[in-house]
């Protein structure tokens, strides 16, 4: 099977090119001058079985979203996207690859963690996927199934300085975990939130009557992030590990990252489009609306400079991916899971963390970057596939548009503007954080290895054409 993308503007991290992109069934196998007729430039001896019509529009590698949480339980609930609705909601948003995680359960196994996860998105998934690993109870035997997991082909692994009982791990866990990676090459990745400090402040809060959604934010102030993200950076250090920051939101945080970096060590960080889009005017919008924001790290205050901070990071490559942490939960009750946000109803703490976005980050990270004159074409394309991808161990297989690369392709109509909107998005969810909000620019079509996937607004794949990937490590590394 070959087919040739034909008449568009091959956008990749380093390039912007008037080419056509010929696949043979699942690779590229030829980027090439535009040739009429529909005749790839490289091999004038066979015509292409199907050529796709690019002319006016951007040829992008697929999106790669490298932190998700399908069916994650949280709070007494479970994120509302299993791993069917979510990744076919992420193909129409125009990602193509994505890495969640497998979580281990407190005095179990972390292999059981892995083999649960594995089963639920097994036959599953619209797109690849791989998985990070949670660490929740770090031990002798964690640290040994750390080695075991990277020959799995997962090769990072999770820890949290928030949420004490749940997820947490000590100082000590953190750093055994760190020294263990700097022995197998894994990465860290960290929830820096000084989750002790949090707690007492949330108590203190609800003791004053301050149940509403925007106190979930109040109660972790940017000095929690900031001093988590500083000490999980002297741990890193100190055990020589990769750490990779999730979903920085403060700049007080972006601060330590950016003096980690300057010193020459192996830290990185992600933000999210919450961070960038949302704040405080969101929380506090009327009644229990403010509910729809509420994730950890929290959204925060505009009047702070934190957005202009994650741009300017962004611009500079202090902050090197954008993923979404798409982990979403109704206002009003799921079909089949029931009460979920409305948990929260009169005590902020009680509202499940986590907000939809896996549809959206593709359209609202170009609708700020190239709209909004913040970031390049190229510099777009790295932070939401190329730089994920590296950071992941997957490129260049995922990531770019090159010979021998995966055939995820996104082809967009840079002409076409739209209105977001909960009635058309595809994700199991009843909102969207970005209602309303006119964006120029629409996925037009998306090609997973070769096949299209979306093609004038139908989805054409089936769940189980996604295939677990198995990663290598960082690619990132000074
Ligand atoms: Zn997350």
């Amino acid at each position: 099977m070959r087919t040739l993308i034909s008449g568009g503007t091959v956008v990749t991290a380093t390039e912007i090119m008037q080419a056509d992109v010929l696949i043979e069934d699942e690779t590229v196998v030829a980027i090439s001058a535009p040739v009429e007729g529909g005749r790839s430039g490289t091999d004038t001896t066979a015509s292409p079985d199907q050529v796709i019509d690019a002319t006016g529009k951007y040829v992008f590698p697929g999106g790669v979203d490298v932190h998700t949480h399908m069916e994650l339980p949280f709070g007494g609930t479970y994120a509302s996207d299993t791993f069917e609705t979510g990744t076919r909601a992420a193909a129409f948003g125009g990602t193509t690859t994505l890495i969640d995680f497998a979580v281990q359960t407190i005095g179990e196994p972390m292999m059981d963690g892995y083999d649960e996860w594995m089963a639920k998105a097994d036959g599953e998934c619209a797109i690849d996927y791989g998985f990070h690993m949670i660490v929740s109870d770090v031990n002798e035997q964690t640290l040994k199934e750390m080695d075991i997991l990277m020959g799995e082909g997962v090769t990072s692994f999770k820890l949290f300085m928030a949420y004490p009982g749940v997820l947490y791990s000590t100082d000590g866990q953190i750093f055994q975990a760190m020294q263990k990676a700097a022995d197998n090459g894994a990465t860290i990745m960290m929830h820096a939130e000084n989750g002790i400090v949090i707690d007492v402040l949330r108590e203190q809060a609800l003791a004053r009557g301050e149940t509403d959604p925007i106190y979930h934010s109040v109660t972790r102030p940017p000095v929690t992030e900031a001093e988590a993200t500083h000490r999980a950076i002297a741990y890193a250090e100190l055990a020589g590990s990769p750490l990779y920051v999730v979903h920085l939101s403060a700049k007080e945080a972006l601060d330590e990252v950016v003096a980690a970096r300057d010193r020459g060590a192996n830290v990185f960080a992600e933000t999210c489009p919450q961070y960038l889009f949302l704040g405080w005017k969101n929380l506090a919008e009327p009644g229990f609306e403010g509910a729809k924001y509420v994730c950890s790290t929290p959204v925060r205050s505009e009047d702070q400079g934190h957005q202009e901070a994650l741009w300017r990071g962004l611009a500079t490559n202090d902050l090197q991916v954008v993923s979404t942490d798409h982990c979403p939960f109704c206002m009003n009750d799921h079909p089949t899971l029931g009460t979920q946000k409305q948990l929260g109803v009169g005590d902020f703490t009680k509202i499940p963390n986590g907000l939809p976005g896996v549809e959206e980050r593709f359209t609202m990270m170009y609708y700020g970057a190239i709209d909004q004159h913040r970031l390049s074409l190229n510099r777009f394309v790295e932070i939401i596939a190329s730089t994920p991808a590296k950071m992941f161990g997957l490129y260049p297989k995922k990531g770019t548009i090159a010979i021998g690369s995966d055939a995820d392709i996104v082809i967009f109509d840079p002409g076409t503007s739209q209105t977001i909107s909960a009635d058309t998005i595809h994700m199991d969810v009843d909102y969207t954080c970005y209602e309303g909000t006119e964006v120029q620019g629409k996925v037009d079509t998306v090609l997973s290895r070769g096949r299209t996937i979306i093609e004038n607004g139908e989805y054409l794949g089936a769940k189980g054409d996604g295939q677990y990937l198995k990663r290598g490590t960082n690619q990132c590394l000074i």
